[in-house]
Order: structure tokens, then C-alpha cells, then sequence
């Protein structure tokens, strides 16, 4: 549900403010402060989608519209291939992907999403409006909208945001940054309660879970030989490929198995023999060297030598299924959603609660500055923080920085192309 201008301009009103936030807002400025300037304050209209935000907006309104019956299951992979079609018609050089193998890579997980996904067992409500409000400099309101959230059996309110980017940045400190936007969403519930199937419901900071559906991954996992069960995210399209040396190490495990085994009866056998032995004790023996022996027996059907193992795991690896494997193998791996949750400590509350404010302090006061451009200045772009501009900001053209990093570049790679002068006189014939 979207609010209309009519609508957002009661809830200025009613809250007393002049104007509303977003996170893109501050998160624009976190990004960048001259990105910032050229689309909030100079209002320059953007340039439209890339192909990561087409494409993330139609993952987000397949999987919504699953959860609210307006598709089937099987329909969401369907509808998907129609986009990737639609998209393919379209040739539009503003939504294509930095390399060929990005894109087929980017969209094979994508595949596997929407064949595979595990959809959550409560009932979703999507695109519901929030508002959270912080106090600084001034009164801040933040109004956003949840992709979905839902009940769970224990009470608690999941905030779940999908996500079709990168998984790096999604854990240690640097997670807690990337979870902002959501741990204003939980601030904002726990301040004004949320619509419960027709009912208002209060909802603290500790019934609150946020939590992240990285669709481009899943989580993969078995059970060790030490009984611990493991977890390993990986790529959708490439799980089976990540796993590959551990199938190996399954798979060459059964002979070194069977060989313990072997060894264990010959133990039984040689105490079986011994004078002090009773005939019940060898009785005892005998039963258990009968049991070894039918469990060597079914675990030979799972022998296979090096290259029939390299074969299976080969073709696993290109289908990037286990089909091909045993069934010991098969009922060994779970595959799941990679979910990220996000702990909503007291000092992870506080912690992103300052930076919040400390942003919009920051953006107040420059804001209220006359010289804008000195205000919103950057230093110029460098190259480990050059792939957003190059390939995620749509005010690029527009950006005197950006610019200046592609003039450099390209005098740069003139530079590098230029011949030493000892190439220069043997191209002449000099040398
Ligand atoms: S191209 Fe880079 S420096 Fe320029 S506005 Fe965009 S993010 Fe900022």
C-alpha cells in the first residue's frame, strides 16, 4: 500500500514537521554527499533503473505476489523467464550488466530462487507503511514501507527484507550498517504499534526480528563426522560446485570406513578366539561381527572408484544437483533460504540510532547553508570506491567528480599506451 501526496501530507500535519525522510535519503548521503546534493537539492531527475534495480524489483513483486495468492508457486518461475525475455527485447544499454558472466551468473541464482525458495509457513502482509521518528537538531520522521512482515509462533513481529545484492557486507560490524534501514522500521513499530489483522498491537524492540532473504545465496547443510551439523552459504546457481570437496571427501570416505569396520571385526574375531573367552562372550562377538558385516555389505553398494567419483561429481556440479549422488549423499545436505537476521541488541539500537540522527544532523546544517556546492563538497573519486559510480549511480552523468575520474582514466590508459622509447625506434625501424 503506498500513501499518496494527500496522504503524506497529513502525517506532516499531524506530526509537525515540514517534510518526511526516507532511508534512500540518508543513505544516498551516507554514499555519497555530492550524489546527495545533485538529487535532493539540485533535484536533477534520475536516469531511471540499472539492471540491478530491474531486476531486484522483480524479485520483490514475484515473491510478494506469491505470498499474496495473486500467483501460483510454480507460476513465479514462469513470470520470471517472461521478464528475462521482456528485458532481453529491450537491449537497453542503461540495464545491461557490467560483464556477460555477471549477468548469466545474476540471473541463474535468480532461477534457482524462484524454482527452490522455501516460502515462510505464516501469514505475510507486504508493502505495509511505517513511520519512525528521531529527535536531533530537529523533530526527524522517517516514513518507509516493509517488503513484508508476519507473525511467528512466538509473538514475535518479522520484519523480512528482501534482497537480491551481494552477500558481502551482510555480516560483522558491517552488517549492522547495512541494517539500518530496518532497524529504523523496528524503532518505528516499537513507537507507534502495527495493524494486526484489524487490530492495533503494541510491539517492543525485543518481539521485533529483522531479518534478511539474500536470494541469490542459500545455505547449505550436513551433518560432520564429529556430529555437528555445519552451515556454508553459497551461490544458488553454484552450491553443488561449492561443496564439491566435501562430496569427495564423502564419497573416498566409504572405503576408509569400510576398512575400519573391517578392522573392528577382526578384533571381535581375535578376542573371539581367546582361551579366557566364555561361549556366551563369543556368542556376543559373533552377533556383532554378523551386524559389521551387513552394515560393510550396504555400505559397499556406496563404493565408487576415483574416476567414477570425479564423473559424478562433475556432472552434479553442472546440473548443480545431487540426483547423480547415492542416497546417503542426497539425504546427507539440506539446502535452505539464506536468511541473515539481524540482533536487535540494546546497543545495536543505540549504536544506529546516533548514526541516524548523526546524518540527518549533518544534512540539516549543510542544508541550511548558502553555498551548496562547498557544502555537499567530496574529495575526488578514487578507484576502490569507483564501482558505484561506474556502475550504480544514476546521476553519474551529471557529476562533475565523475567526470574528472573518467578524464583521469583516460589519460591514464593513454599514458599506459604509449610505447617506451625503445619500442618507438624499433617501430621506425630504428632500434
Ligand atoms: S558518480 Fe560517484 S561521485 Fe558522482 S555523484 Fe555519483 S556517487 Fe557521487
Amino acid at each position: 500500500m503506498r500513501l499518496n501526496y494527500d496522504q503524506l501530507d497529513i502525517i506532516k500535519e499531524k506530526m509537525g514537521v515540514d517534510k518526511l525522510w526516507s532511508f534512500s535519503k540518508i543513505s544516498t548521503y551516507d554514499q555519497c554527499s555530492w550524489l546527495y546534493k545533485l538529487k535532493y537539492i539540485d533535484k536533477i531527475k534520475s536516469r531511471g533503473d540499472n539492471c540491478y534495480t530491474y531486476f531486484g524489483s522483480i524479485a520483490h513483486e514475484l515473491i510478494q505476489d506469491f505470498y499474496e495468492d495473486k500467483i501460483k508457486f510454480e507460476e513465479m518461475i514462469s513470470k520470471f523467464e517472461d521478464k528475462v525475455l521482456e528485458w532481453q527485447m529491450l537491449d537497453d544499454p542503461k540495464l545491461k550488466f557490467s560483464t556477460d558472466k555477471e549477468r548469466d551468473g545474476y540471473i541463474e541464482n535468480l532461477r534457482h530462487y524462484f524454482k527452490n525458495v522455501q516460502t515462510v509457513p505464516y501469514k505475510i502482509t507486504n508493502e505495509q507503511p511505517v513511520l519512525a521518528i528521531f529527535e536531533g537538531l530537529e523533530k526527524y520522521v522517517f516514513q518507509g514501507y516493509l517488503d513484508s512482515e508476519f507473525l511467528d509462533d512466538e509473538g514475535n513481529l518479522v520484519i523480512l527484507d528482501y534482497k537480491t545484492s551481494s552477500i558481502s557486507g551482510f555480516s560483522g560490524k558491517q552488517l549492522f550498517k547495512k541494517a539500518r534501514q530496518l532497524i529504523i522500521y523496528a524503532i518505528g513499530i516499537s513507537q507507534h504499534g502495527r495493524m494486526i489483522n484489524g487490530e492495533m498491537r503494541q510491539f517492543p524492540l525485543d518481539k521485533i526480528r529483522i531479518r534478511y532473504d539474500m536470494q541469490k545465496y542459500c545455505n547449505v547443510s550436513f551433518i560432520q563426522k564429529n556430529g555437528k551439523t555445519k552451515t556454508t552459504k553459497a551461490e544458488r546457481r553454484q552450491w553443488v560446485a561449492h561443496l564439491a570437496n566435501q562430496l569427495r571427501k564423502d564419497l573416498e570416505g566409504v572405503s576408509k570406513d569400510i576398512e575400519k569396520l573391517e578392522k573392528e571385526i577382526g578384533k571381535l574375531k581375535r578376542k573371539s578366539n581367546m582361551k579366557k573367552t566364555t561361549p556366551e562372550e563369543a556368542e556376543g562377538y559373533s552377533v556383532s561381527i554378523g551386524e559389521i558385516q551387513e552394515q560393510i555389505e550396504s555400505m559397499k553398494d556406496n563404493l565408487y572408484d576415483p574416476m567414477q567419483i570425479n564423473e559424478m561429481i562433475e556432472k552434479a556440479t553442472l546440473e548443480n544437483s545431487l540426483a547423480v549422488f547415492p542416497k546417503f549423499i542426497q539425504d546427507k545436505y539440506t539446502v535452505e533460504n539464506c536468511y541473515i537476521d539481524v540482533e536487535l541488541t540494546d546497543e545495536v539500537i543505540e549504536e544506529a540510532r546516533e548514526a541516524i540522527i548523526s546524518l540527518l544532523d549533518d544534512i540539516t546544517v549543510k542544508s541550511k547553508e548558502n553555498d551548496k556546492d562547498q557544502a555537499f563538497n567530496r574529495s575526488r573519486i578514487e578507484n576502490s570506491e569507483s564501482f558505484y559510480c561506474v556502475n550504480l549511480c544514476d546521476m553519474k552523468d551529471h557529476c562533475t567528480f565523475y567526470k574528472e575520474f573518467k578524464e583521469h582514466n583516460t589519460m591514464f590508459v593513454a599514458k599506459n599506451d604509449q610505447p617506451s622509447d625503445d619500442e618507438l625506434l624499433a617501430m621506425l625501424g630504428l632500434g
